[in-house]
Formats: structure tokens, sequence, C-alpha cells
């Protein structure tokens, strides 16, 4: 072992390890201290999203979105809260971009508020909003930070769900429209972009089980919401393709191993219709090869959404594929349950350790996934989100957050192991910068590398966040 070596481990508590000889954790610390310098030509970068950080939520022209609609109906956010205010980062951004260069990141991926740039989705734009993003963009192009920009992190403008939101296929349109606007008023200075950020999550849980925002249910609106947003994720690629010089457009999937419980027929057979629809209904449209009908019968329905031509225009030539990945999922099969989310086994019951989130701590599944989706004909990877909420304390001005630094470490391991075998992924984007507003779940679980005090908006860089700074400037 190195002198350095020795240093840390004692530094980092390990002389009781040392001494009592528990070599599995002094091997699992020495297997994890990777060099980001072992990753070559890599893009190291942090996730947000609007609703999410930025707050000013009618501020300056800003018009509502579902999500300002949605968490205002009593009882859909669990801890009762909204994204108002969020982390205030629409005023607060100058000292956030300056965190995400204090933590050496070299770029920041955040996602433009389409109700902030076109208040009602369609028709006028808002200068006000286009300018704040603008100042971000400089900002972090001041600071050497490349800025990544998604098109679409889930905050529809109201007034066009109004219209019928996702279900209405004039979305293709609006949705076409606005991206021509990023693309016009940003396109000088961004070069990389993702176009829709998970579909599965907001058409599934938006417009299959009402669980998210806007809060409809059933096939009915599923099923349109599907298409359209497979036409609109392909759409936004040729827009931003015409209209930005050297763009690199990617789009973000949520992807996630599968295993069955048992190997019985039945359970395999629900681990292949979870997998259809978790890791193929997206991505293989998109990939020119249609919809998966294989393994999901009741996907059959959405022909009738299918105008001729269709299958042409689902598919785009992406640079990257965004890959985003959490946890892995056990299935099993059940006829009592119609939702086919549900078959699983929740990871509390299997008694694998688990985040805030009730996800499994399941490292080996970034190399599986990867390893999956290497078999399509993708030209790059990015690892566009991965991240973990845990119990943080805030204590004597510290966040030791040693659970959160162990899961990157873990996942990041695991990363390296399918880039050493040959897989092209290029970047990776941890989630999330700071403790921020999570959907229907409110403000905690914390994500962040960064601590967030919601009522004085004070920052507090983690440990997480610090391990994070050092590896990187290693
Ligand atoms: C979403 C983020 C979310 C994160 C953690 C991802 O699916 O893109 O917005 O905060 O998961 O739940």
């Amino acid at each position: 072992m190195l002198r350095r070596d020795a240093l840390k481990l004692i530094g980092a508590g390990f002389l009781p390890f040392i001494i009592s000889g528990k070599l599995k954790a002094l091997n699992k610390f020495l297997e994890s201290s990777l060099k980001a310098s072992d990753f070559k030509k890599f893009t190291w970068g942090i996730s947000s999203a609007a609703v999410q950080v930025e707050g000013a939520w009618d501020t300056d022209g800003k018009g509502p979105s579902i999500w300002d609609t949605f968490s205002k109906i009593k009882g859909k956010i669990k801890d009762g809260s909204t994204p108002e205010t969020a982390c205030d980062f629409y005023n607060r951004y100058p000292q956030d971009i300056e965190i995400i260069k204090q933590l050496g990141f070299g770029a920041n991926r955040f996602s433009i508020s389409w109700p902030r740039i076109i208040p009602l989705g369609t028709g006028q734009k808002n200068q006000n909003g286009i300018d704040f993003y603008n100042r971000v963009i400089d900002k972090s192009l001041e600071k050497g930070i490349e800025p990544w920009v998604t098109l679409y992190h889930w905050d529809l403008p109201q007034a066009l769900e109004d219209r019928g939101g996702w279900t209405n296929r004039e979305i293709v349109n609006w949705f076409s429209d606005y991206a021509s606007l990023c693309a016009k008023s940003f396109g000088d200075r961004v070069k990389h972009w993702i176009v829709l950020n998970e579909p599965l999550s907001f058409t599934g849980l938006g417009y299959g089980i009402g669980y998210h925002a806007p809060g409809l249910k059933g096939l009915r609106h599923f099923l349109p919401a599907i298409h359209h947003a497979v036409l609109c994720q392909a759409e936004g690629g040729r827009v931003l393709r015409n209209e930005v010089a050297n763009a690199v457009i990617g789009s973000a999937f949520s992807c996630s191993p599968i295993d069955p419980q048992h190997q019985s027929h039945r359970d395999e057979k629900a681990a292949r219709r979870l997998d259809a629809f978790i890791n193929r209904l997206f991505a293989e449209p998109t990939l020119g090869m249609g919809y998966p009908f294989d393994d999901l019968h009741f996907l059959k329905k959405i022909e009738k959404y299918m105008l001729p031509g269709d299958e042409e225009k689902m598919k785009f030539n992406f640079d990257f594929f965004g890959l985003q990945y959490y946890f892995r999922i056990v299935a099993d099969f059940s006829i009592f349950n119609p939702i086919l989310w549900a078959n699983q086994v929740p990871p509390i019951k299997r008694h694998v350790p688990i985040t805030e989130m009730n996800w499994e701590v399941y490292p080996d599944g970034m190399y599986r996934v990867l390893k999956q989706f290497s078999k399509y004909p993708v030209k790059e990877f990015v690892i566009t989100e991965n991240g973990a909420a845990f119990k943080d304390t805030l204590s004597d001005g510290q966040v030791n957050d040693i659970q959160r630094t162990n899961f990157f470490q873990d996942y990041l391991q695991d990363l390296l192991k399918a880039k050493n075998e040959g897989i092209n992924v290029t970047g990776y984007f941890a989630w999330s910068l700071l403790d921020n507003f999570e959907w229907v779940e409110g403000f905690y679980p914390r994500f962040g590398l960064v601590y967030v005090d919601h009522k004085s908006q004070e920052r507090i860089i983690k440990n997480s966040g610090k391990w994070f700074s050092e590896f990187l400037r290693e």
C-alpha cells in the first residue's frame, strides 16, 4: 500500500479496521479510490430541473405550469409544499453556478421552463424569461462550465394542458415552435441538448396513473401521451439539428435492469413485460424499431393514435443516448394487479439496502443497463442522471453523508467497468446539485450534493460534494 493511501485510510476513519484486520471494508475503500483520470475524454456534470430549483413561479411574466396547478391541490404533495420558491435559483443562480465551479464539474445540465419563455405555451414569447436563461448560460460559460440544456423536464404550460396537453396531437406543432425558439435564442452558445427528460415518467405518472401532474389516469390519456411524446422527441431533435450549428443532441431515458423474482415462467414473463415497458417503450421507436408490441399487448391500442407516416416521424438519429439509472427492479407476476408497474417486489421486502425513496442501492445495475443498451445502434452514452436521497443531518455546519459518497463511488466503479469493456460512455451527470423540490415527495428526500436550508436558502456543501470536488481535482 502506498504511504498516501495509508494516510488517506487513516484520515477516512479506517484505523480501527486496519488494526482489527477487517479487510473487506478496507478492500472496498481501496477499490473505490477511483480516479477521474481513469475516465478518458469524459464530461463530468451536475443536473437539475427548472421546477425543482427555480422558484419565481409567476415572476417577470412567467405563465403557470401544470406543476404550479397540481401542487396547489390539497393532498397531492406529501409535505404540502409547492415549487413556488423552490431553491430560489432564479435569484441565486450566480452563487449556485459558483458552487458548481467549486465542486469541479465541467458541465451544468438544467432545463428551460417552457411557460417561462412562452407563458401560454404558444404564441407570444416572454423576453424576460429568455433573458434569465441567457444570464444562466453566460454565467456558466464565464466560469468555464458547459451548459447542457434540457428542453422539457415535465413543466408543461397549464394553458396547453387546458387544450389537452400531451394527449392532443397538436402538441407536436407547439413543441416544435418552442424548440425552435430555444434554438434561436440559445443555440449560438448552447451546443449540448437533451430533448425530453424521461418520457416514461411524465406520461406514465402524469397521464397513466395520475400520481404526477396533471393527474390524469387511464389508457385513453396514457396511450396518446406516449405517442405524442415519441413524436415530439424526434421532432425536437430535427428542429435542433436544423437550427443549431454543431449541435450535439440527445434525449434522456429512465433505465433499470429487471430481474424475475424466481426462475419461473410467470416471473420471467413479468420481467420481460416490465423490460419492454420501462426500457424499450421510448427507446426503440426512436431508434427506428417501432413500438415493442411483442411483449406489451395493451400497447396495440396505440395504433388508434398513429397516422400514416408516423413510423418515420418517430425516428431520430440522436448523437447520444442519455441514460438515467437509479435502481433495479425485481418482477413478480400477479394476475390481480392490472397495473404493470406494480408487478414488482418492493425492495423493502427483499431486505436489500435502500435509499430514502425506498429504491434499491444496486451499483451493478449501472454496468448491466449500459451492457443491455449497448446492443442498440447508439453512438454514445451519457449518464444524464444518477444519485440518491438519504437522511441528511446538519451538525456543526457539516453534513457527513457517507452513504451518498459510497453510493457515487460504487456506481462510478461500475460505470468505469462498462467503459473499460469498450462501451462508449462519454459523460456522467450527478443528480443533483441542490436539495430541491422532489415532485410529489416535496422537499424531503434530499438528493443534493449541497444541503439547502429551505427556510433561509443557505447552501452548505455536503461531504459527498467535497468528495466529488477532490475526486474531480485529482
Ligand atoms: C427525474 C428527476 C428526479 C429524480 C429523483 C428523475 O427521474 O428526472 O427530476 O428528481 O429522478 O427522483
